[in-house]
């Protein structure tokens, strides 16, 4: 009976781990598809010349440092790939925004002391 008991415990214990694992994985599964849609590749095209910069969506074969068809409309002359990135609202991507705004914060606060440093200067 008591052997039984615990059969019956760690059956339960082996069904319900296998039910996490298969809600875990569904879970996952679910999440990525609903995900998909929104991830967005942009290519940001900057001008070596003025430093005009356009984004557009990325075409297949666009990689960091190739010059594109398209022309600077200062300069007239071809672009060259500055930057490729995902543009989406995943959970990793609103961390990394996160961070960024922590430390556009950082930068900030250091602005805003060396405002005050100027303050200081002024007041003296
Ligand atoms: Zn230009």
């Amino acid at each position: 009976m008591n052997l039984d008991l615990y059969t019956l415990y760690m059956l339960s214990m082996v069904i319900l781990s296998i039910a996490m694992v298969v809600y875990m994985v569904f879970a996952t599964l679910g999440s990525r598809g609903k995900r998909e849609p929104e991830k967005k590749v942009v290519t940001v095209l900057r001008c070596p010349r003025c430093g005009y910069t356009k984004t557009r969506d990325f075409r297949e074969g666009d990689y960091v440092g190739k010059v594109v068809d398209e022309v600077c409309p200062k300069c007239g002359i071809s672009l060259v790939v500055d930057a490729i990135y995902e543009e989406s609202i995943t959970s990793l991507n609103q961390v990394l925004r996160n961070k960024r705004k922590q430390e556009g914060a950082r930068k900030t606060s250091s602005q805003l002391k060396g405002l005050t440093r100027i303050c200081c200067a002024l007041r003296r």
